[in-house]
């Protein structure tokens, strides 16, 4: 049949979710919503519950070593996590912004927001996502000019420090951070 599941045997358990873990809209345990550590609790879990492929395939002690090397040395070119996504999101945002015009023209603030709009509804993690919409209907973006753009943005940035408990960043400081470097 293909099956990998030996006649007769009942299906292995399915893994427990870990606690606080988010599903994603497919109703899967999701890695850009989830951080790292609850992401990878549940993998590694879900993977000792599953059957070998086939039995005698590899030998067991191969298995298990191959096993314990990976956990030992776990790959850094894994697809990004919640943290990681949200790192790499700020940069590209903030040095958009970091180039974003003095001066822009009335297309170049309409493709500003147009971007934004479209980055709120694709991004990732779907209840990140969805409360930067929200964020975005109250507080629309404004993007006269380079300063009115990052200090939109930092703001926005901010809120979600304020969520997740973060510090708040000084926006009189965005600048520095992203585009000139810091002043000695
Ligand atoms: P980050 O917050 O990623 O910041 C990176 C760097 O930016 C900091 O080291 C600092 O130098 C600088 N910085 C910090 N604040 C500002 C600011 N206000 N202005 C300019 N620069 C600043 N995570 C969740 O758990 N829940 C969410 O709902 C959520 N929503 C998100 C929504 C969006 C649009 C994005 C892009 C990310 C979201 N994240 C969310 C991820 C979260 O914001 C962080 O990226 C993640 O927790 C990693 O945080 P961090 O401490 O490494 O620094």
């Amino acid at each position: 049949t293909g099956d990998s599941q030996p006649a007769g045997a009942s299906p292995p358990p399915p893994a427990k979710l870990p606690k606080g873990m988010v599903l994603g809209k497919d109703g899967k345990p999701c890695r850009a919503c989830n951080e790292k550590a609850t992401f990878s609790a549940w993998a590694s879990q879900a993977k000792s519950l599953k059957p070998p492929l086939k039995a005698g395939a590899v030998p067991a002690a191969a298995a298990a070593a191959a096993g314990a090397a990976a956990m030992a040395t776990p790959p850094t070119d894994c697809p990004p996590d919640k943290d990681e996504l949200g790192r790499s999101t700020w940069t590209l945002l903030h040095s958009i912004a970091a180039t974003y015009p003095v001066s822009p023209t009335p297309n170049e603030q309409s493709d500003i927001k147009a971007f934004m709009g479209l980055f709120a509804k694709l991004y990732p993690c779907w209840f990140c996502a969805e409360d930067f919409q929200r964020y975005m209907k109250k507080e629309t973006v404004r993007a006269a000019s380079r300063d009115e753009f990052g200090n939109w943005l930092c703001n926005a940035h901010n809120e979600v420090n304020k969520k997740l408990g973060k510090p708040i960043f000084d926006c009189n400081l965005w600048e520095e951070r992203w585009r000139t470097g810091w002043k000695d």
